[in-house]
C-alpha cells in the first residue's frame, strides 16, 4: 500500500522545515511519520491513508467539545458570512470579554490576541510596565510560549539565572529571567530573599501539562502566592493549557477550593477560549490592565485580534462547556480513562501511574507521579515510544512525546475508552 503519510511528510521536508509547522508534530521523540490529518469528527480523526484514529490530543487542547460540533460549526458558518476581520471592534469581541469575566473570577478585564505564545509575552510585558520592574520567575518544565525572554533552562546551582534553551536568543535577553524548579519551596524562598523587591512577576503552569501532567503541590501554589503578595510581585498563571479544560473556573478556581480566597494577580489564556480558531488572551485586576495602551504606557497591538470568526467560534465553545453536567461527566470519562491504563498495565506487570483534572490527563510509565521537571526525565523513554506506537498502529493518537499532557473531549464515549483500554492491555502484553 502507498502509505500518504510518507508521500506527504517527503514533499513537506522539501518546503517546510522538519515538515512541520510547530516541532512537536514531526514524531522525533517517538520516531516514524507522522500523521497527516484529512478531516476529523467527534473523536476521531482520518489521517491521510484513511485510518481512523482516537484523538487524545483534540489540536493540543482547544477541541474541548471533540471535532466539529454542530453549534460551534453553525456559529462559524455563519460569522464568515458576515466577515472575515475588520481591524474595528466588534459586538462579539466585548460578549468574550464578558464570558471570560464572568468564568475566571480574578480577572476584571481582559485583552484578546491571536496565540498563547502572545498572550504570554504581553502578560510579562504588563507585569513589568506595571511594576517597574525587570526580573521575572518561571519554573523548569513549564511551557509559556515561545517568547525570547521564557525560552531559558535553569542555570547552575541554586536561584541562579537561566540560560537560553534556544539558538538566536542572546543570554542578555534572558538574564532577566530567573529558573526554579517546580514545587520547591526552599528554592522560592530563597529567590525571593535575594531578588523579591525586583521580581515583576512569577509565571506558571498550576498544573503544568508541558512537562506531562504534574501538579503544583497546594503549600507550594500557597507559598507562590503569600511571596508575591509580600513582595509586590504579580503572580501570573499561564492557564493556556488549563484554563477551562480542568474546570470551568479554569486551574485557579481548583486552587480556591484547596486555599481559601486563593486568586492570581494575572491569567494568560488560550486553546479552549478559541474552540480551534488562533485566539487567546490575558487578563488581571482592573488597575494593571488600565496600563495597557490606549489607556497606559504599556504598547500592545495585534492586526487580527479579536478577530471575528474566531470569537464566534470561542463564544461557541464557551457556550457548550457552560451546560450543566458538562464538566462532571468530562471528569469522569477522563479518569475513566486514566484508571483503565492504570490497572491494564498492572495486571502486565508494568510500573505505572497517572493523573487528570477535568478533561486533562496525564501518565508515566513510572511507579509515582515526578514532582518536577527532572524527574519526569528520569522515567522511561524508549518504552513510552514503545507503547505510543503500539497504541497509533490500533488507531488510538496519544501525544507523540512523553512530556506532554493528554486530552478527553466531551465527543469521548465510554466505548471509546474502553476501546482505548483494550488496545492498551494488547500492547502492554507485548512489553
Ligand atoms: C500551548 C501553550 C502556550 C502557547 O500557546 P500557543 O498558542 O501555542 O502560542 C503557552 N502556555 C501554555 C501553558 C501552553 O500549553
Amino acid at each position: 500500500m502507498t502509505d500518504r503519510n510518507q508521500i506527504l511528510f517527503d514533499r513537506a521536508k522539501q518546503l517546510i522545515p522538519g515538515g512541520v509547522n510547530s516541532p512537536v508534530r514531526a514524531f522525533k521523540a517517538v520516531g516514524g511519520t507522522p500523521r497527516f490529518v484529512q478531516r476529523a469528527q467527534g473523536a476521531y480523526f482520518w489521517d491521510a491513508n484513511g485510518q481512523r484514529y482516537t484523538d487524545y490530543i483534540g489540536s493540543w487542547g482547544p477541541m474541548i467539545l471533540g471535532h466539529g460540533h454542530p453549534a460551534v460549526v453553525e456559529a462559524v458558518q455563519k460569522a464568515v458570512l458576515e466577515g472575515f476581520s475588520y481591524g474595528a471592534p466588534t459586538e462579539r469581541e466585548v460578549e468574550l470579554a464578558e464570558e471570560i469575566v464572568k468564568l475566571v473570577r480574578s480577572v476584571d478585564m481582559v485583552r484578546l490576541v491571536s496565540s498563547g505564545t502572545e498572550a504570554g509575552m504581553s502578560a510579562i510585558r504588563l507585569a513589568r510596565g506595571a511594576t517597574g520592574r525587570k526580573k521575572i520567575i518561571k519554573f523548569e518544565g513549564c511551557y509559556h510560549g515561545h517568547a525570547d525572554a521564557l525560552l531559558v533552562k535553569a542555570g547552575s546551582g541554586l536561584a541562579t539565572f537561566g540560560n537560553p534553551t534556544s539558538a538566536g536568543v542572546p543570554p542578555e535577553v534572558v538574564q532577566h529571567t530567573l529558573v526554579l524548579e517546580y514545587n520547591n519551596i526552599e528554592q522560592l524562598e530563597a529567590a525571593f530573599a535575594e531578588h523579591g523587591p525586583e521580581v515583576a512577576c512569577l509565571m506558571i503552569e498550576p498544573i503544568a501539562g508541558n512537562m506531562n501532567f504534574v501538579r503544583a503541590s497546594v503549600p507550594f501554589m500557597k507559598r507562590c502566592r503569600e511571596l508575591c503578595t509580600q513582595y509586590g510581585a504579580q503572580l501570573a498563571f499561564d492557564e493556556v493549557m488549563t484554563g477551562f479544560r480542568v474546570a470551568l473556573g479554569c486551574a485557579q478556581s481548583v486552587y480556591a477550593q484547596l486555599i481559601p480566597g486563593f486568586e492570581p494577580d494575572m491569567t494568560v489564556m488560550g486553546k479552549v477560549i478559541g474552540g480551534g480558531m488562533p485566539l487567546a488572551a490575558f487578563g488581571a485586576k482592573r488597575a494593571v490592565m488600565e496600563q495597557l495602551a490606549p489607556l497606559g504606557g504599556v504598547y500592545q497591538a495585534g492586526t487580527l485580534s479579536g478577530n471575528p470568526v474566531a470569537t464566534a467560534c470561542g463564544l461557541a465553545t464557551l457556550k457548550e462547556i457552560q451546560k450543566p453536567g458538562f464538566f462532571e461527566k468530562l471528569g469522569a470519562t477522563t479518569q475513566s480513562l486514566v484508571s483503565g491504563l492504570t490497572s491494564a498495565a498492572h495486571e502486565a506487570g508494568l510500573p505505572f501511574c497517572g493523573d487528570s483534572q477535568g478533561g486533562m490527563f496525564g501518565f508515566f510509565l513510572f511507579n509515582e507521579l515526578p514532582q518536577n521537571y527532572a524527574t519526569v526525565m528520569t522515567t522511561d523513554g524508549p518504552r513510552f515510544n514503545r507503547f505510543f506506537h503500539g497504541m497509533l498502529d490500533r488507531g488510538v493518537y496519544f501525544a507523540p512525546a512523553l512530556y506532554e499532557a493528554g486530552f478527553v473531549s466531551a465527543a469521548h464515549t465510554q466505548a471509546d475508552i474502553d476501546a482505548t483500554v483494550a488496545a492498551a492491555r494488547e500492547v502492554f502484553a507485548t512489553m
